[in-house]
Formats: C-alpha cells, structure tokens, sequence
C-alpha cells in the first residue's frame, strides 16, 4: 500500500503480483509445515574464551517440499505478521529443550546451554510465563541451561510487562540475552532496567569490525555498557581469526559464527568437538 501511494502503477506490476502470490502460498504452506515435520532446528555452537563449546543456539530451518531450505530470514517475518509465530515458537522452544534434555543426558556435556530465539510476539502472550514452564518441567532440562534471546523490539510494546514475565522466568534460573543489539530501536534508558544476562552484539558490527572504524567504535561502546551493566557479552558472525583477536583483545566473552562452526543438524554437531580455532 506505501508503494502505492508512491507510484501508482507499482500496483499493475506483475512482479508484486507475483511476490504477493508468493507470500500467500507460502503463508498457506507455512500453516501445514508443523505438522508434516517440515520445521527442524539447526544448532550453531557458542565458544568461550578458552574455545571451548558453552553452548548452542537453535536456528530454525523450514524444509519445504518444493523450495527446499527457505531461510527463516523470509519466513519468520511472515509467521510474524500472521501470528503462526506462536504455535512455531512453542513447536521450536520444545525441539530445542527435548534435544538438549537428550544431550545432557547422555553425558556428552552435562553444562551445556541451550539458546533459543523467542519473537516480541510470543512474549506477548499472556500465557508466555506458564507455557516455557511447561516446556521446561515437560522436557526435564535445568532451567538455568536455557536463555531466551530477544531484541530491542520488546522496547516498542509494554515493556513493563515484558520486564515482569522476564523476571518471573529468571526466578526458575532461566537466562536472557538481548539479541541484534544496536540494530534497532535502541533506549539505553530501557537497557538499564532490562532484567538480562547477554547482550549480543549483531553481526553486522562484527563483520566490518576491522574495515570500518565507525564499526569498531560502536563494538567497542557496546562493550563498555554491557560490562557497566555487568553483562556478558556474545559476539555473532565472526568469519575470521583477525575479527576473533579484536572481540578478545577487546573483551567479549563468548563467541558466535563461521569460523568455529556453521548451524548444523544435531546428528552433524559434535559437541566433543575440538574447535578449529
Ligand atoms: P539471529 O538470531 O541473529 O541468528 C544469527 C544468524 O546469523 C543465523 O541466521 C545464523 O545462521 C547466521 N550466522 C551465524 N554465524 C554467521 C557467520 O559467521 N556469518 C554470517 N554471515 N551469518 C552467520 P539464520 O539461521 O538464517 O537465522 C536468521 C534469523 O532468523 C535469526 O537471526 C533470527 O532472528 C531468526 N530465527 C531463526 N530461528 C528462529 C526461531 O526459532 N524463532 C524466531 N523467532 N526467530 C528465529
Ligand atoms: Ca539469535
Ligand atoms: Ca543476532
Ligand atoms: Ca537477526
């Protein structure tokens, strides 16, 4: 409709035709992939400063009949808009804690953790509190090997209740992390009063880290907030052994990205895994 108003004959083109066709098969689709076990989650290892595996974080991947691997880039933000991100959220949260509850219990790393992308519309739910605690108690994990990583989009709504359903979950010892930091609607007035334990500075920072000063200089005034508010600080995509020396040097605890491991099927992670780093 924006682009409408903008020129009048975007609404002839085919082409938006065809990307509004696209997007409906694909909403319509979407609706079906939960039970058909199209939607699986990929785990990605985060390394602490000794290289060794603290934990991962579930990504999720949609397996589609036709278009095989759609990217949750292009089917998040619509289950999003459409709010199936509430049944998938839940679907993911409890793969995520059944295959961790498999991992610690077959002793391959008994304090492994287990982070898992929540969206601002699940924690919107009023039921959002007892439905982890369900997940939680259901599968048998320890709640403090689970964080939840959300993103300043929480800042928008009522943050006031978001801070109340954190709390109340940090209660049980669940984590939280705040997730693409920097990228959004950032208020360090609501930062200070956010109830959190990470903050994960986005990837796009840490891509041009050694390029760009302007990059560099916000990584490193991300670092110095994080650390006044006592928080540890995740460093996402890292690609490359220079970009992992600057995060070092510079303070960050816990690492994230190519250089270490892509997502990968859990028959394919091997958490014994000596990192190539
Ligand atoms: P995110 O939470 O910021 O996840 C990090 C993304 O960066 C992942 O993309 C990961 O595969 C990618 N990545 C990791 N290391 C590197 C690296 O070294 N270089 C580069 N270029 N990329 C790297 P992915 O898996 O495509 O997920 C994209 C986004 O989709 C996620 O961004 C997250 O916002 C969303 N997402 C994924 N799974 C879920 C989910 O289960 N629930 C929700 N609500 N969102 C999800
Ligand atoms: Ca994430
Ligand atoms: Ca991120
Ligand atoms: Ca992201």
């Amino acid at each position: 409709a924006k682009e409408a108003g903008r020129n009048q004959l975007t609404i002839f083109s085919p082409l938006l035709q065809d990307k509004a066709l696209e997007r409906a098969l694909l909403v319509q689709d979407l609706r079906q992939a939960q039970d058909k076990d199209e939607l699986i989650l990929f785990y990605q290892p985060i390394i602490d400063s000794e290289k060794r595996i603290k934990g991962v974080e579930a990504l999720l991947r949609w397996v589609h009949p036709i278009h095989g691997m759609v990217s949750p880039e292009k089917f998040i933000p619509l289950a999003e808009e459409n709010g199936l991100i509430v049944p998938i959220g839940e679907l993911v949260l409890e793969m995520a804690c059944k295959q961790l509850a498999k991992w610690q219990h077959d002793d391959i790393q008994k304090t492994l953790t287990m982070a898992v992308n929540i969206s601002v519309r699940q924690l919107n739910q009023p039921n959002f509190v007892e439905m982890v605690k369900r997940v939680v108690a259901r599968t048998g994990i320890h709640a403090s090997s689970l964080t939840l990583e959300i993103t300043e989009s929480i800042f928008q709504r009522d943050v006031n209740s978001a801070i109340t359903k954190i709390n109340s979950l940090r209660e049980e010892g669940i984590k939280f992390s705040l997730d693409d930091f920097g990228t959004g609607y950032s208020s360090l007035t609501y930062l200070k009063q956010l109830p959190i334990d990470y903050l994960k500075i986005d990837k796009s920072f840490v891509n041009d880290i050694l390029e760009d000063k302007s990059s560099a200089a916000i990584a490193v005034a991300i670092i110095a907030l994080a650390k006044s508010l006592e928080l540890k600080i995740v460093a996402e995509g890292i690609e490359d052994h220079q970009q992992l020396d600057w995060l070092l040097a510079n303070g960050c605890d816990f690492f994230q990205g190519y250089l270490f491991s892509r997502p990968l099927h859990p028959n394919n992670l091997q958490l014994t895994l000596e990192t190539k780093a």
